[in-house]
């Protein structure tokens, strides 16, 4: 329980950061809550040499209005994002998946860039930023890029994100006032990672589906995008038959593995049932 040797730094800038990540190659990892790098570090399944902490760049903090979209900084942690009326008014689903994350030990400390960028399947930001159709603001030595969150997860633990990077922001567009939202996530306890999780984003007009959008957490080796399922949904008025195809359509593309939370099997029909309750919950709320 006892990490390996490191370096600590701790830079003042993003450009110092990545500068130093630059200069100090693949042994040197960014440090944000450390809520999943440390526990790695202890079980010795991750022995970075050097550690770059983020906590002094006051760059990465700060929650803003920027147009039609809301920009959120690195190292904001989940319980700023619970506290904020910002996104209580703007993105309640943020505030809603921040609280199932944990308990409010880990959530004081870990971040949403560590919890977006890490590429870790049982993260439950991820699929919410693909529901969400957030963009991830990338920087390195050589300067700045954006990646769509839904292009973003590669496998577990791989991801977009190039060596010496590090991800400064999140950007996620304002949806429609009167949308309905959800996040339904299945754990055996307080404190745990999903078994299955489902966020939904959409509108109605008139009864019907205008747009949809649903992310799946813990169900493959990458947070998953259910593009099929949103198209079915899309123009329907939510109704039995649908969302049954829907659903259906879902649970097909989830791999899941085997693990002490369940078989692939129970963890892909759970993954189900989550998004139908996620479905309902959304309808109700929408406008
Ligand atoms: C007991 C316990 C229960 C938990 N339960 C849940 C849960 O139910 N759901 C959930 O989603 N999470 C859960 N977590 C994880 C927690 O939310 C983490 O804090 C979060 O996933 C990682 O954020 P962090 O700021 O702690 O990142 P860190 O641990 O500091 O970093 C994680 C990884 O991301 C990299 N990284 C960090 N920041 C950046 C950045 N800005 N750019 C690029 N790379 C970066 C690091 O190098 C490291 O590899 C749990 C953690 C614990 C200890």
């Amino acid at each position: 329980m006892i990490p390996g040797a490191f370096a600590y730094h701790r830079p003042g800038s993003v450009s110092e950061a990545v500068a130093l990540l630059a200069d100090l190659g693949e042994d040197a990892r960014p440090l944000s809550g450390g809520h999943s790098l440390i526990p790695l570090m202890k079980l010795r399944l991750a022995a970075p040499t050097h550690l770059v902490d983020l906590g002094g760049i006051g760059d990465l903090k700060g929650i803003a209005e920027d147009g039609s979209d809301i920009v959120i900084g690195a190292m904001v942690t989940q319980q700023e994002l619970i506290a904020s009326d910002l996104l209580a008014g703007k993105l309640p689903i943020l505030r809603e998946t921040s609280l199932l994350i944990a308990d409010p030990q880990v959530r004081s400390l870990g971040t949403i860039g560590g919890n977006a960028a890490n590429g870790d399947p049982a993260n439950d930001m991820p699929a919410l930023m693909m529901a969400l159709n957030a963009t991830y603001e990338l920087t390195g030595k050589s300067g700045k890029r954006s990646e769509p969150a839904r292009g973003y997860y590669r496998g577990a633990y791989d991801t977009a994100l190039n060596a010496g990077e590090i991800l400064t922001a999140i950007r996620i567009p304002v949806p429609a006032a009167g949308h309905g939202y959800a996040y339904e996530k299945l754990k055996r306890k307080v404190g745990d990672y999903a078994t299955a999780a489902a966020a939904v984003v959409l509108t109605l007009e008139g009864g019907k589906v205008a747009s949809c959008a649903i992310g799946l957490t813990n169900v493959a080796d990458t947070p998953l995008f259910a593009e099929e399922a949103c198209s079915i949904l899309t123009g329907s008025a939510l109704d039995d038959d649908t969302v049954k195809r829907a659903v259906a359509a879902a649970e097909a593309i989830t791999a899941p593995a085997s693990d002490r939370r369940g078989t692939p099997q129970y963890r892909t029909k759970m993954a189900g049932v989550m998004l139908s309750r996620a479905l309902a919950r959304a309808k109700s709320r929408a406008a």
